[in-house]
């Protein structure tokens, strides 16, 4: 079956149709038990369509065509040129689609078109582009052995490798993490998001258009703990690459332990701080305070939740911060204005309104915001609390909101041990002009990316990924490859 949508808005106008079955072996299948999951669009709360939900029996049979796919068809019996050759195919695909791709992560996710467009999925494309561009560049070395003997090493490619996605950066995401392990030789059985399936769905047919043989991209969307489980438990499974939790993160390192003790790349979660001394620049910071934290509704896994200000710019900093916070634009997804839409489901609506009650209750005061908007859909007023203290639950845990925890410093070393005072490491923010200071506290903050004099910057170059409880490995960047690639040493007598 098919699901088909017209849209009339003031950003995207047209007729979208996806087939909505399991993309297994180069075809669109109907799940083996027949399971559905029902896909919403937050803004309104209703059932936009039911999609395929795959299960156990569904990811064996995308793993055994992934098998039989990378030893036929793919992996060392293609060469690094072709496989680039065809992802740069599938990246002009997605291009010509755009469009469509943010209106379908517009719909079922409920952020903006236009971030959707230019952010999402320019960056999805042009992450296809990069790695292709490394599908012919996967080198090893030759190493000098003080022997009669050649010595040298290979980068091979690991297999079959699962992928399991999260929903907050859809096609982003899923081109993050086939596009790596594509130019390297991989097959691949990725899960999409259980709440944002259906730009992968569209994805999909451009995986066929491009020309990939069969089996080698195998897209089964279903829910975490059936299909999403049985990617980590899989034994023709040989690595499993996963963003989300840092709680599902756990589970799937400990069921790759138990099953074939196949290697985890994990992105977590963060409670990222943003430290801003007195002498930054105030308008730059409360600019990038607000990026940092507000974009994409605070579903950012580098969100700067936890904003440090030290006493002689507190005042005005907290000033320009409201008013800037008050003056975001919440609603409609594809009104073009649109800065913040709803949040993801009601799940995560109602987690984040637990946590501003918690806050609450624990003492600190709601600066802005702080409520539900309107009745229908999941809008959160953009929202500060002051009077944070460290041991309270907003401080501690991700929120993965628009909620800002704002909180007052004197010195530097007091900063940087409240700052590193958490179990995440994905990213930290520190403002100065005091160049000396900005890189001793970039390197005293224990987090992945420290960024100075900025916030929420991902560049396709540099890695990405966690310290601590924030993950493990990198992705971007080349560092990225070594996610997806055995290193096999050879040594040859002379
Ligand atoms: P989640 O962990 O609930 O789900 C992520 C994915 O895992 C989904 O596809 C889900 O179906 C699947 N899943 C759930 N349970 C599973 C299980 N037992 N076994 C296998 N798979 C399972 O996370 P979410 O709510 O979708 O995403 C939000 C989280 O993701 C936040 O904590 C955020 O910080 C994190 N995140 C991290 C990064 C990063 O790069 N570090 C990026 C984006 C999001």
């Amino acid at each position: 079956s098919t699901f088909t949508k017209t849209f009339d808005t003031p950003t995207f106008k047209g007729t979208i149709a996806v087939p909505l079955g399991l993309y297994i072996n180069g075809e669109f299948v109907v799940p083996v038990e027949g399971g559905t999951l029902d896909v919403v669009n937050p803004a309104t709360g209703k059932v936009v369509t039911s999609i395929a939900a795959g299960t156990k029996a569904d990811i064996d049979i995308a793993a055994k065509a992934a098998k039989k796919a990378y030893k036929t068809s793919w992996g060392l019996k293609v060469p690094g040129a072709e496989r680039g050759k065809l992802m740069m195919k599938l990246a002009g695909l997605m291009e010509q689609h755009i469009a469509e791709f943010a209106a379908l992560d517009a719909l079922a996710n409920g952020k903006a078109y236009n971030t959707a467009y230019s952010r999402d999925n320019k960056g999805a494309i042009a992450v296809m582009q990069y790695y292709a561009g490394w599908a012919d560049k996967i080198n090893g070395k030759t190493i000098e052995t003080n022997e009669n003997k050649l010595a040298y090493t290979r980068h091979e490619p690991i297999g079959v490798v699962g992928q399991i996605i999260p929903w907050n950066v859809p096609m982003f995401s899923l081109s993050l993490k086939i596009a790596p392990a594509l130019a390297t030789g991989n097959t691949i059985v990725l899960k999409p998001s259980e709440i944002t399936p259906l730009s992968a769905l569209l994805f999909c047919t451009l995986i066929k258009e491009a020309g990939f043989p069969p089996g080698v991209i195998n897209i089964v969307n279903g829910y975490g703990a059936t299909a999403g489980q049985a990617i980590s438990e899989h034994p023709l499974i040989e690595k499993v690459a996963f963003t989300g939790s840092t709680l599902t993160g756990r589970k799937i390192m400990e069921a790759a332990a138990k099953s074939n003790l196949k290697p985890v790349t994990l992105e977590l979660g963060g409670k990222s701080p943003n430290v801003i001394f007195d002498d930054a620049d105030l308008e730059q910071a409360v600019k990038w305070a607000i990026h940092g934290i507000y974009f994409n509704h605070g579903q950012n896994c580098s969100a700067g939740s936890r904003i440090f200000i030290q006493e002689g710019i507190y005042d005005k900093f907290l000033e320009q911060f409201t008013e800037q916070a008050r003056e975001i634009k919440v609603g409609d997804p594809f009104s073009p204005d649109t800065y913040q839409g709803p949040q993801v489901s009601k799940t995560q609506f109602e987690r984040i309104m637990g946590y501003i009650d918690s806050g609450k209750n624990d003492g600190a005061t709601v600066h802005l915001g702080g409520n539900q908007i309107g009745q229908e859909g999941y809008f959160i007023q953009p929202t500060i609390f002051t009077d944070c203290q460290p041991n309270m639950k907003i401080v501690r845990e991700e929120i993965f909101g628009p909620v800002a925890c704002v909180m007052k410093f004197k010195t530097e070393d007091e900063v940087v041990e409240q700052a590193n005072d958490t179990s995440y490491g994905l990213a930290a923010s520190v403002f100065t002009k005091d160049i000396d200071r900005a890189i001793r506290v970039a390197h005293a903050l224990e987090a992945g990316t420290a960024w100075i004099n900025c916030a929420n910057q991902t560049e396709i170059s540099m890695p990405f990924g966690g310290f601590k409880q924030s993950g493990i490995g990198r992705e971007l960047s080349e560092y990225a490859l070594e996610n997806y690639t055995n290193v096999k040493a050879v040594h040859v007598n002379i």
